[in-house]
Protein backbone atom coordinates (compact mmCIF):
# COMPACT_ATOMS: atom_id res chain seq x y z
CA UNK A 1 0.00 0.00 0.00
CA UNK A 2 0.95 3.67 -0.57
CA UNK A 3 -0.51 6.75 -1.88
CA UNK A 4 0.87 7.59 -5.51
CA UNK A 5 4.40 8.09 -6.15
CA UNK A 6 5.38 6.10 -3.13
CA UNK A 7 6.80 3.69 -5.38
CA UNK A 8 4.62 0.82 -5.02
CA UNK A 9 5.13 -0.33 -8.73
CA UNK A 10 8.61 0.07 -8.61
CA UNK A 11 9.01 -1.82 -5.40
CA UNK A 12 6.55 -4.23 -5.86
CA UNK A 13 8.49 -5.71 -9.00
CA UNK A 14 11.87 -5.50 -7.33
CA UNK A 15 10.43 -7.85 -4.41
CA UNK A 16 8.71 -10.34 -6.27
CA UNK A 17 11.97 -10.73 -8.35
CA UNK A 18 13.36 -10.76 -5.36
CA UNK A 19 11.49 -13.22 -3.75
CA UNK A 20 10.36 -15.32 -6.89
CA UNK A 21 6.77 -14.40 -6.50
CA UNK A 22 4.07 -12.79 -9.41
CA UNK A 23 3.87 -9.24 -9.15
CA UNK A 24 0.34 -8.02 -10.01
CA UNK A 25 -1.23 -4.21 -10.33
CA UNK A 26 -4.79 -3.24 -10.68
CA UNK A 27 -3.59 -0.01 -12.32
CA UNK A 28 -1.73 -1.85 -14.79
CA UNK A 29 -4.13 -4.66 -15.68
CA UNK A 30 -6.97 -1.06 -15.86
CA UNK A 31 -4.29 0.61 -17.77
CA UNK A 32 -4.31 -2.44 -20.28
CA UNK A 33 -7.96 -2.99 -20.35
CA UNK A 34 -10.20 0.12 -20.13
CA UNK A 35 -11.15 2.21 -22.86
CA UNK A 36 -13.88 5.31 -23.13
CA UNK A 37 -15.73 7.01 -20.12
CA UNK A 38 -13.40 4.23 -17.22
CA UNK A 39 -10.72 5.23 -18.95
CA UNK A 40 -11.37 9.01 -18.29
CA UNK A 41 -12.31 7.89 -14.72
CA UNK A 42 -9.34 6.54 -13.67
CA UNK A 43 -7.29 9.20 -15.69
CA UNK A 44 -8.97 11.68 -13.94
CA UNK A 45 -7.74 9.89 -10.58
CA UNK A 46 -11.05 8.78 -9.46
CA UNK A 47 -11.00 5.52 -8.05
CA UNK A 48 -13.14 2.52 -10.26
CA UNK A 49 -15.97 0.74 -8.49
CA UNK A 50 -15.23 -2.19 -5.93
CA UNK A 51 -17.57 -4.54 -8.10
CA UNK A 52 -15.09 -3.85 -11.59
CA UNK A 53 -11.94 -4.46 -9.81
CA UNK A 54 -12.83 -7.45 -7.54
CA UNK A 55 -13.86 -8.89 -10.92
CA UNK A 56 -10.58 -8.11 -11.99
CA UNK A 57 -9.07 -9.35 -9.58
CA UNK A 58 -10.85 -12.77 -9.20
CA UNK A 59 -10.18 -13.42 -12.83
CA UNK A 60 -6.62 -12.75 -12.93
CA UNK A 61 -6.83 -15.12 -9.66
CA UNK A 62 -8.51 -18.00 -11.91
CA UNK A 63 -6.34 -17.54 -14.95
CA UNK A 64 -2.98 -17.64 -12.96
CA UNK A 65 -4.07 -20.34 -10.55
CA UNK A 66 -2.41 -21.15 -6.87
CA UNK A 67 0.79 -19.02 -6.34
CA UNK A 68 2.54 -16.17 -4.81
CA UNK A 69 1.52 -12.82 -5.20
CA UNK A 70 2.52 -9.22 -4.85
CA UNK A 71 -0.26 -7.43 -4.62
CA UNK A 72 0.19 -3.90 -5.76
CA UNK A 73 -2.71 -1.11 -5.53
CA UNK A 74 -5.01 -3.55 -4.17
CA UNK A 75 -7.15 -3.32 -1.91
CA UNK A 76 -7.83 0.00 -1.74
CA UNK A 77 -11.05 0.28 -0.15
CA UNK A 78 -13.02 -1.16 2.96
CA UNK A 79 -15.32 -2.64 0.48
CA UNK A 80 -12.40 -4.21 -1.45
CA UNK A 81 -10.58 -5.35 1.75
CA UNK A 82 -13.21 -6.59 3.01
CA UNK A 83 -13.68 -9.26 0.47
CA UNK A 84 -9.64 -10.34 0.65
CA UNK A 85 -10.35 -11.16 3.96
CA UNK A 86 -13.46 -12.70 3.23
CA UNK A 87 -11.13 -15.02 1.41
CA UNK A 88 -8.06 -15.28 3.86
CA UNK A 89 -11.35 -16.46 6.74
CA UNK A 90 -12.61 -19.01 4.04
CA UNK A 91 -9.07 -20.71 3.26
CA UNK A 92 -8.58 -19.93 -0.11
CA UNK A 93 -6.04 -17.79 0.43
CA UNK A 94 -2.97 -16.50 2.91
CA UNK A 95 -1.99 -13.50 3.76
CA UNK A 96 2.03 -12.82 4.73
CA UNK A 97 1.99 -9.15 5.32
CA UNK A 98 1.00 -5.76 4.38
CA UNK A 99 3.76 -3.03 3.10
CA UNK A 100 2.74 0.49 4.00
CA UNK A 101 5.16 2.78 1.84
CA UNK A 102 4.81 6.21 3.73
CA UNK A 103 5.90 9.46 1.91
CA UNK A 104 4.87 13.23 2.39
CA UNK A 105 2.79 14.53 -0.20
CA UNK A 106 4.98 16.99 -1.57
CA UNK A 107 7.72 14.61 -2.08
CA UNK A 108 5.68 12.21 -3.96
CA UNK A 109 3.93 15.46 -5.88
CA UNK A 110 7.41 16.15 -7.43
CA UNK A 111 8.01 12.38 -8.33
CA UNK A 112 4.78 11.96 -10.28
CA UNK A 113 4.97 15.41 -12.14
CA UNK A 114 8.18 14.13 -13.20
CA UNK A 115 7.19 10.54 -14.13
CA UNK A 116 4.23 12.34 -16.52
CA UNK A 117 1.84 9.24 -16.73
CA UNK A 118 -1.54 11.02 -18.24
CA UNK A 119 -3.21 10.47 -14.60
CA UNK A 120 0.30 12.24 -13.28
CA UNK A 121 -1.28 16.49 -13.66
CA UNK A 122 -1.60 18.46 -10.78
CA UNK A 123 -5.50 17.87 -10.45
CA UNK A 124 -5.72 14.21 -10.74
CA UNK A 125 -2.79 13.95 -8.42
CA UNK A 126 -4.92 15.88 -5.71
CA UNK A 127 -7.45 13.49 -6.38
CA UNK A 128 -5.74 11.39 -5.88
CA UNK A 129 -4.42 11.58 -2.76
CA UNK A 130 -7.88 12.43 -1.50
CA UNK A 131 -9.27 9.43 -2.32
CA UNK A 132 -6.31 7.71 -0.86
CA UNK A 133 -6.78 9.43 2.71
CA UNK A 134 -10.61 9.08 2.42
CA UNK A 135 -10.93 5.53 1.05
CA UNK A 136 -7.49 3.18 1.27
CA UNK A 137 -5.58 4.57 4.64
CA UNK A 138 -8.80 3.03 6.83
CA UNK A 139 -7.88 -0.04 5.31
CA UNK A 140 -4.92 -0.08 7.55
CA UNK A 141 -6.80 -0.39 10.78
CA UNK A 142 -9.20 -2.99 9.10
CA UNK A 143 -5.83 -5.04 9.05
CA UNK A 144 -4.54 -4.19 11.92
CA UNK A 145 -8.32 -5.70 13.43
CA UNK A 146 -7.40 -8.50 11.61
CA UNK A 147 -4.25 -9.47 12.87
CA UNK A 148 -2.21 -8.86 9.72
CA UNK A 149 1.40 -7.66 10.42
CA UNK A 150 1.63 -4.43 8.53
CA UNK A 151 5.12 -3.10 7.95
CA UNK A 152 5.58 0.67 7.92
CA UNK A 153 8.24 1.77 5.45
CA UNK A 154 9.87 5.18 5.09
CA UNK A 155 9.36 5.59 1.41
CA UNK A 156 10.91 9.27 1.02
CA UNK A 157 14.47 6.98 1.31
CA UNK A 158 16.16 5.72 -1.96
CA UNK A 159 14.77 2.94 -4.11
CA UNK A 160 17.64 0.42 -2.91
CA UNK A 161 17.14 2.05 0.60
CA UNK A 162 13.53 0.89 0.91
CA UNK A 163 13.91 -2.16 -1.11
CA UNK A 164 16.40 -3.35 2.16
CA UNK A 165 13.91 -2.17 4.28
CA UNK A 166 11.27 -4.12 3.05
CA UNK A 167 13.13 -7.76 2.56
CA UNK A 168 14.41 -6.67 6.53
CA UNK A 169 11.26 -6.38 7.81
CA UNK A 170 8.36 -7.66 6.10
CA UNK A 171 10.74 -10.53 4.19
CA UNK A 172 12.67 -11.92 7.21
CA UNK A 173 10.38 -11.21 9.60
P1 LIG B 1 -2.00 2.84 -9.98
O1 LIG B 1 -1.33 2.31 -11.21
O2 LIG B 1 -1.94 1.86 -8.83
O3 LIG B 1 -1.49 4.19 -9.59
O4 LIG B 1 -3.56 2.99 -10.34
C1 LIG B 1 -3.97 3.90 -11.34
C2 LIG B 1 -5.47 4.13 -11.27
O5 LIG B 1 -6.19 2.90 -11.50
C3 LIG B 1 -6.00 4.63 -9.91
O6 LIG B 1 -5.84 6.01 -9.75
C4 LIG B 1 -7.46 4.21 -10.03
O7 LIG B 1 -8.17 5.07 -10.89
C5 LIG B 1 -7.38 2.85 -10.71
N1 LIG B 1 -7.24 1.75 -9.73
C6 LIG B 1 -6.16 0.92 -9.58
N2 LIG B 1 -6.36 0.03 -8.60
C7 LIG B 1 -7.60 0.29 -8.10
C8 LIG B 1 -8.38 -0.29 -7.05
N3 LIG B 1 -7.91 -1.31 -6.32
N4 LIG B 1 -9.62 0.26 -6.82
C9 LIG B 1 -10.09 1.27 -7.55
N5 LIG B 1 -9.41 1.87 -8.54
C10 LIG B 1 -8.17 1.39 -8.83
Amino acid sequence: MGVAGAGKSVQGKMLAKKIGSKWISTGELLRRELSGKRREEMIAGRLLADDEIIEVIEKFFRIQGDQNYILDGFPRTIPQANWLLEQLKAGRIKIDGVVHLKAPKEVVKERLLQRGRPDDNEAAIELRFSEYEKHTLPILDCFKKNSLAVYEIDAQQGVDTVHSEILQKAVRA
